[in-house]
C-alpha cells in the first residue's frame, strides 16, 4: 500500500486569528514524538504527537469553548486523503481541517470568505439603528429611482445616496438640496412605501415630509 505520509493542516491561531496552512509528514516526527506547530506570532497554536507508531494525537487550545481538547488518529488515518474536520469537542463548531493540501486549502478560503462576510455583517449590524429597516428603506429607494421618481426641483436627477446610522441623506449634486429620510422603525418604512416619487427641495436641507408625495 502506498501511504502518502504527508498531510496539511489549515488553523487559525486563536491568539493572532492568522488562518495558516502548514504541512506536515512522517519524517517530521522521526527520533521524536511530539511536534509543536507553531504560529508567525510565536503562539503553539497545536501540538501533534505520538503515542505509538500507529497512534497519533492532536492537542489544540479550543477557541469556541476556551478549553484545550484531545483528539486521536490511527496512523492511516492521519495520513489518509479523507479530510478530517478539527472541531470543538464541545459544541461541534469546526476549527480546522487536516488532509490533502488540495482540499484543506479549499476548504480553508472557503472560511476565510465566510469569516470576512460575518465580519462585514457584524459591521453593518454594529453601524445601522435597524439594520432590517435601513436595507428595506434602501431597497425602497431604490424602486423609486428605478422608475425615475429621484429627482431634484432644480432639475437635476444626478442624486447622491449617503447611509447614517439613524437616516438616508439625498443630496442633489447640482444644488446640494439635502432630503433626509427616517430609517429607524416600521412607520418609516410603511411612509417610504407609499410614495412614488421624491423630490429634493432646491437648495435647501429638507426632511421627506408629505409634500413629496
Ligand atoms: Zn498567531
Ligand atoms: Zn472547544
Ligand atoms: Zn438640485
Amino acid at each position: 500500500m502506498l501511504l502518502e505520509c504527508n498531510a496539511t493542516l489549515a488553523w487559525r491561531c486563536p491568539i493572532c486569528g492568522e488562518l495558516e496552512l502548514d504541512e506536515i509528514n512522517i519524517f517530521d516526527f522521526s527520533g521524536k514524538n511530539r511536534l509543536e506547530m507553531k504560529c508567525v506570532c510565536g503562539f503553539t497554536k497545536l501540538v501533534f504527537g505520538k503515542n505509538s507508531p500507529k497512534k497519533y494525537w492532536l492537542e489544540y487550545s479550543c477557541i469556541v469553548c476556551e478549553s484545550t481538547h484531545r483528539v486521536s488518529y490511527t496512523q492511516s488515518k492521519l495520513w489518509s486523503d479523507q479530510i478530517k474536520e478539527i472541531k470543538c469537542l464541545g459544541n461541534n463548531a469546526e476549527l480546522g481541517y487536516l488532509g490533502p493540501y488540495d482540499e484543506v486549502k479549499k476548504l480553508a478560503e472557503e472560511e476565510e470568505k465566510c469569516l470576512k462576510l460575518m465580519i462585514d455583517q457584524l459591521e453593518f449590524d454594529d453601524y445601522f439603528n435597524n439594520p432590517e429597516i435601513m436595507l428595506s428603506v434602501l431597497n425602497e429607494l431604490h424602486d423609486i429611482a428605478a422608475t425615475n421618481g429621484l429627482v431634484c426641483q432644480c432639475g437635476n436627477s444626478d442624486i447622491d445616496i449617503d447611509m447614517l446610522p439613524r437616516e438616508i441623506r439625498l443630496t442633489c449634486n447640482n444644488c446640494h438640496g439635502v432630503t433626509r429620510i427616517s430609517a429607524e422603525n416600521k412607520d418609516d418604512l410603511a411612509f417610504l412605501r407609499k410614495i412614488k416619487q421624491i423630490k429634493i427641495l432646491e437648495g435647501v436641507v429638507s426632511a421627506l415630509e408629505g409634500i413629496n408625495i
